[in-house]
């Protein structure tokens, strides 16, 4: 295993562990949302990356430049798990199995090797919804 679940992340920024959650915040782009939308804004284009202070690239840090929001992980749970407004719920989706999937962080780095073998693992882990099914991939394929 290379990352502790739930406790260390891989930076969308530099590509490097973020040794514990308090070293990463989300980013995040807010737009005004179309009329018919049932919010004023929508959010898209989330990043999980450094804070400035842990970024291999100093005060410059890690964000990819056009986001406009930040929070820290507890914030962002706190203020968005049970209302996303987002524009791309599929991105939003991807974000919160990261945050609260254990395994997932570093599984999905070997999903492209695992996906010819994806019907066994699912029957033998019990399907996609299980950690364990995230914990087999990386020891399967984890290397
Ligand atoms: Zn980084």
């Amino acid at each position: 295993m290379l990352l502790k679940p739930l406790q260390q992340f891989i930076c969308d920024g530099c590509g490097a562990v973020i040794q514990q959650p308090q070293h990463a915040e989300i980013l995040w782009t807010m737009e005004a949302a179309p009329e018919d939308y049932p919010h004023d804004y929508w959010y898209y284009n989330y990043k999980l990356v450094h804070k400035r202070y842990k970024s291999p690239y100093g005060t410059i840090g890690c964000g990819l430049g056009d986001q406009l929001c930040n929070n820290d992980i507890e914030t962002f749970l706190e203020l968005f798990l049970l209302d996303p407004e987002c524009k791309d719920i599929s991105e939003f989706q991807e974000l919160m199995h990261r945050l609260t999937i254990p395994y997932f962080e570093e599984a999905k780095l070997y999903m492209a090797a695992a996906i010819k073998d994806m019907d066994m693992l699912k029957e033998l882990c019990g399907g996609f919804t299980n950690a364990k099914f995230f914990k087999k991939v990386i020891e399967l394929y984890g290397g």
